[in-house]
Order: structure tokens, then sequence, then C-alpha cells
């Protein structure tokens, strides 16, 4: 499959006791499906850089009455293995599984031709789009195989699959999404549980997508709650089978 069945319904409860790890929780995607994943009865588990953002999440979450969320406040472009490995050894402690995780953080880092690209700039976006997704995936699969089936996202791009022009380490680093992505998913083909798909959302109103086109009149492109049934579909049951697939909007 490529397309969401544009007729859809995700089901009232398709998250009900569900555990799901949304990193880049604190605003634009990631923020939406927070809210929405919660809507939907999931526990899940804010991971982000900025607190107070996470904190404002929290608070709407139970205002809505959802599951109590969690805060996992967490940088990305920071973060060695033994953290990783210790944020896993707590949430299996607190909830003793995970459910879903959704690699949705990342950095636009700068538009420039790669002769121009600033090194810093590279390793930091590599950092956090990149070494960060190999790192947590590493250290929550024994998490995510202990439920009967479990769902593994990684957000891709448009400039992920097809080159383009002066989209520099940003571009680069969801080739590499894709790539990681896809090795793990037919690693885990026919021995696991766990599913695992890139899905590209396409132009999304957002902080980062006005920071690459500030041109642009944000209400010119699709909000993020309209991604939101894709999201449902992919952590839900309803994508139990689907795995390996390179999945837009
Ligand atoms: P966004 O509004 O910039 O949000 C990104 C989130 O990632 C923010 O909450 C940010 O934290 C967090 N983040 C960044 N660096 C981090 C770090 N070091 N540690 C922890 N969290 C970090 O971006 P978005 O547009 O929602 O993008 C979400 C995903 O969709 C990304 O993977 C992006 O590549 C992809 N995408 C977006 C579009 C689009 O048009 N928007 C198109 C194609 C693909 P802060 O809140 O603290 O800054």
């Amino acid at each position: 499959m490529t397309k969401l069945d544009p007729n859809y319904q995700p089901g009232e409860d398709c998250l009900k006791n569900r555990v799901i790890l949304v990193t880049g929780a604190g605003d634009g995607i990631g923020k939406s499906l927070s809210l929405t994943a919660a809507k939907h009865g999931a526990t899940v588990l804010l991971l982000g850089r900025t607190t107070a953002k996470l904190e404002q999440i929290y608070d709407e979450i139970c205002a809505l009455g959802a599951p109590e969320p969690a805060i996992l406040a967490f940088d990305l472009s920071g973060a060695q293995e033994d953290d990783y490995n210790t944020l896993a050894a707590s949430i299996e402690a607190e909830y003793g599984r995970l459910d879903g995780l959704v690699h949705n953080a990342s950095l636009l880092g700068r538009r420039s031709p790669i002769t121009n690209y600033p090194a810093e700039t590279w390793q930091r976006v590599m950092q956090v789009n990149v070494n960060s997704t190999f790192l947590l995936s590493k250290a929550m699969l024994p998490l995510l195989e202990i439920p009967a089936h479990s769902s593994l996202i990684f957000t891709s791009s448009s400039v992920g699959r097809t080159a383009r022009a002066h989209w520099g380490a940003y571009g680069v680093s969801k080739f590499a999404t894709e790539g990681l992505a896809l090795t793990l998913a037919d690693e885990l083909d026919g021995i696991s549980n766990v599913r695992c798909n890139t899905f590209n959302p396409g132009a999304t109103r957002t902080a980062m997508r006005a920071g690459a086109y500030p041109a642009e009149n944000p209400a010119s492109v699709k909000s993020p709650e309209e991604l939101m049934p894709w999201y449902l579909f992919l952590l839900s049951d309803d994508s139990i089978g689907v795995s390996g697939e390179q999945l837009s909007y």
C-alpha cells in the first residue's frame, strides 16, 4: 500500500491501553499526534527537549480526561547510548512494554548547497535526525517486542526519497532514515511482532515548514490534524501486516 483509504475511520478507542512514545512531542506534528493518540485511549510518553512545551501538552491531555501521559525531557542532540538504555529501563519499570514508537523529532538545519554547508550544522542534524533514531530504536526494540503487536514509525520527507538541491543534511538525513527503517523492517520480517514503516507527511503547517518556506502563506498548507488518520492507522491494529512500506500522505 502507498495511500490510506480515504474512507478510513479510526475507532474511537483504537489506541486504548496502548503505551506510545512520540519524539518531538512538544510542537508541530508531534504535538498534534500526542493529543490525538491520548484522545484515542493511549498513554503517551511525551519526549522532547523543551519541558515547558511538554508540560502544556501534559495539562491539555489531563484536562481531556485521557490517560495520564508522561514527560520525558530528553535532548536527542546530546544523548549517549547509556542515556537511551536508562530511558528504556525506566519505561520498562513504569509501563512494562511499548506498543508504539514514533520517530518524529527532526531538525531542518540550513538550506544551502553542500559546498557551503557548515560542518557543525551537518553533524547536529545527522545526530538528531539519524543517529538518535538508531539509538532509540535499538534501546526500545526489546520493549516493542513484548506486546503481541507493535508499531515503529520513522518520519520521512519527500527530499528523503528524491534528492533536491539545497536541502543539505536534512535531505540526506531523510534518505538515511528510509535506509535505517527498511533495513530494520527486513531484519524484523517474519520473526517479530514489530511492524516498521516510514511515513512522509508532506507539506504541513508547522514551525519547521515556516522555516523552510518563509515566504509561504501558512494557510496554504494542511494542518497537522489532517495527518492524524494516517498515524492512527499506523499505530492501531488496523495496520497489522503492514511493514517495510514507504508511505506518504
Ligand atoms: P517542528 O514543528 O519543528 O517540530 C519538531 C519537534 O522536534 C519540536 O517539538 C522540537 O522541539 C523537536 N526536537 C528538535 N530537536 C530535538 C532534540 N534535539 N531533542 C528532542 N526534540 C527535538 O517540525 P514538524 O514540522 O512538526 O516535523 C515533524 C516531522 O515531520 C519531522 O521529522 C519532519 O522532518 C517531518 N516533516 C515535516 C514536514 C512539514 O511540512 N512540516 C514535511 C515533511 C516531513 P522544540 O519544540 O523544543 O523545538
